[in-house]
């Protein structure tokens, strides 16, 4: 019998963790589906999260900062990195740090932290003020777009190596390649593109979708210093619905990342997607599932014939769609 693509093992992620900062965040995107509030790793947790990281035999680990916004606790930031390199050190290891954020605290002082650290930044930016003023506003309904920019221009002048991870929406697609130019417009070298999940999408619009992002590939959007690189080219996320990377809430308990990054859309996901405890799992290598597990257990909670499912049915589809694409293009094909 043919080897369905989701029964082959997943990427391996063995060597990456993500740790759930906090989930308070100054932002309130329209696509959010992160059930935001005050909650916060305690300093403990986060130093439990990285010794199970070092428990990977990749020889540069990589912790990856969510949030929220991970920078309203900056300090807990800071401590994970010190921690991860003195404990790294003695076997002759590095831990690598990726931060993702907002851009709204990121300042001269931190960016001349990170510098000094193995760190990379993931900036949320979806390209031009009205792209912002459609999804990115605070609490305040303010897309503070030049201050986004301020900080744009902050990450380009220091050493830390960064990336743009910009979201697309159904209803702006028609926007998106002037969004993404806008952005090698303003010196981002590079870019990785994320579509809207727990919306619908529907067969039309996934080929727009699929379109466009062919359309990026091919004919990259050219900055002063040369075409943007779009991503998604050559990474092996799709589809993101059946991401099978590793989450530390901020409670020590282990999940699939869906099961706190679509929860607001999918609450009953908690319920299937723990993979136990910090302090109780005892390897990085036992906790990563195969892409056909992370299926198994979406579809017990987000069974066909329920609203969940269908909807399930088209993000998976969407995201299967870019996956045949991508792999085509890579190929050499399509
Ligand atoms: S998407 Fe990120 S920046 Fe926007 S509200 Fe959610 S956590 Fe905050």
């Amino acid at each position: 019998m043919a080897e369905r693509d989701s029964d082959k093992p997943g990427r391996d992620l063995s060597g990456s963790l993500m740790v759930m900062v906090t989930y308070a965040c100054q932002a309130r995107c329209s696509y959010c589906l992160v059930s935001r509030g005050p909650r916060a790793m305690s300093a403990r947790t986060m130093e439990r999260a990285v010794d199970l990281l070092l428990t990977s035999p990749a020889r540069e680990p990589q912790l990856r900062f969510f949030g929220g916004e991970p920078l309203l606790r900056f300090d807990l930031v800071r401590r994970a990195m010190e921690y991860g390199d003195a404990r790294a050190r003695p076997s002759g290891r590095r831990l690598r740090y990726m931060l993702t954020t907002n851009g709204m605290l990121l300042d001269e002082a931190k960016l001349r932290w990170l510098a000094r650290r193995n760190a990379e930044v993931m900036f949320s930016l979806d390209g031009s003020p009205a792209a912002h003023e459609a999804c990115r506003r605070d609490a305040r309904g303010r897309t503070r777009h030049d201050a986004l920019l301020r900080s744009l221009s902050a990450l380009r002048r220091s050493r830390v190596p960064y990336f743009a991870n910009a979201v697309l929406t159904p209803e702006r697609l028609e926007d998106a390649r002037g969004d993404i130019a806008f952005l090698a417009g303003r010196g981002v070298r590079r870019v990785q593109i994320c579509y809207q999940v727990g919306v619908p999408w529907g067969a039309a619009r996934r080929r727009d979708l699929c379109a466009l992002l062919r359309g990026l590939i091919a004919e990259p959007p050219r900055g002063r210093q040369g075409p943007i690189e779009i991503m998604n080219a050559h990474n092996d996320c799709e589809p993101v619905m059946l991401s099978e990377e590793v989450l530390a809430d901020t409670d020590g308990a282990l999940f699939l990342d869906a099961a706190v990054f679509l929860e607001r859309r999918f609450p009953r996901l908690r319920g299937a997607m723990g993979l136990g405890r910090l302090g109780e799992a005892e390897r990085m290598a036992d906790l990563v599932l195969s892409r056909s597990q992370v299926l198994e257990r979406f579809a017990r909670t987000c069974p066909p014939g329920t609203p969940e499912g269908a909807l399930f049915a088209d993000n998976l589809r969407v995201g299967m769609d870019l996956r045949k694409l991508l792999r085509g293009l890579r190929e050499g094909g399509c």
